[in-house]
């Protein structure tokens, strides 16, 4: 198949997610942050997700310079990799929207910052991390090339090794027990298994 295919079902997907981010993003710019974590670590992170997530995917669509890495694009992981973006574009709406704007990229808490149990943060702690896996998925699934494809899905995975525990403790050390019994009551990305 024509790898048109899979980078234009790419590009649409990701002026999507931006779009979904973009109106919670200028909402939670309007409250003050209380606390921020946000250390050399997690800056490393958010420009490998910028290396991963954007730069490699144009680098591929817009140069010959992966072109050692390509393989065929197939009907099976195209339309995969479109179920996954429509489901990640659902599970990201609805975690912003429950989130509201105790959000933020990076390890802070706001001001007034709720601890958010219910919606889709009732089935698991992580939703938006979640989606943003599906999301990293879907990319590794439309784009045809070794360096491309997996980008966004290298660097989150690192992104979740080296977030999770200490958002996590963060929001331990913010909401005590209740955080605790929520954890005890829910998983991290996976219902019922992790
Ligand atoms: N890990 C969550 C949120 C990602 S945004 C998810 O994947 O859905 C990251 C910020 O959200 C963290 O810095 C923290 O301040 C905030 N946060 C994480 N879980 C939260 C919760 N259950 N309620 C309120 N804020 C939360």
């Amino acid at each position: 198949m024509n790898p048109w295919i899979g980078e234009t079902a790419f590009l649409l997907g990701l002026v999507v997610f931006v779009a979904i981010r973009v109106p919670h993003d200028k909402r939670s710019k309007e409250t003050k942050i209380a606390e921020s974590r946000k250390g050399a670590l997690e800056a490393t992170l958010l420009v490998l997700m910028g290396i991963g997530g954007f730069v490699l995917p144009l680098v591929f669509i817009l140069s010959p310079l992966f072109s050692f890495a390509n393989y065929a694009l197939r009907l099976l992981p195209l339309l995969s990799g479109i179920v996954c973006l429509g489901f990640s574009f659902w599970l990201f709406h609805r975690s912003h929207a429950d989130l509201g704007t105790n959000w933020s990229n990076s390890l802070e808490l706001r001001e007034n910052h709720r601890l958010v149990i219910s919606g889709i943060y009732k089935s698991i702690r992580h939703p938006m991390y979640a989606a943003i896996f599906i999301y990293a998925l879907a990319q590794t699934l439309l784009l045809p090339n070794w360096m491309a494809g997996p980008g966004c899905l290298v660097a989150f995975v690192l992104m979740l090794v080296f977030r999770l525990p200490p958002e996590e403790r963060m929001m331990l050390e913010k909401f005590g027990q209740p955080y605790q019994d929520y954890m005890a009551k829910t998983k991290r990305l996976i219902p019922g298994i992790w």
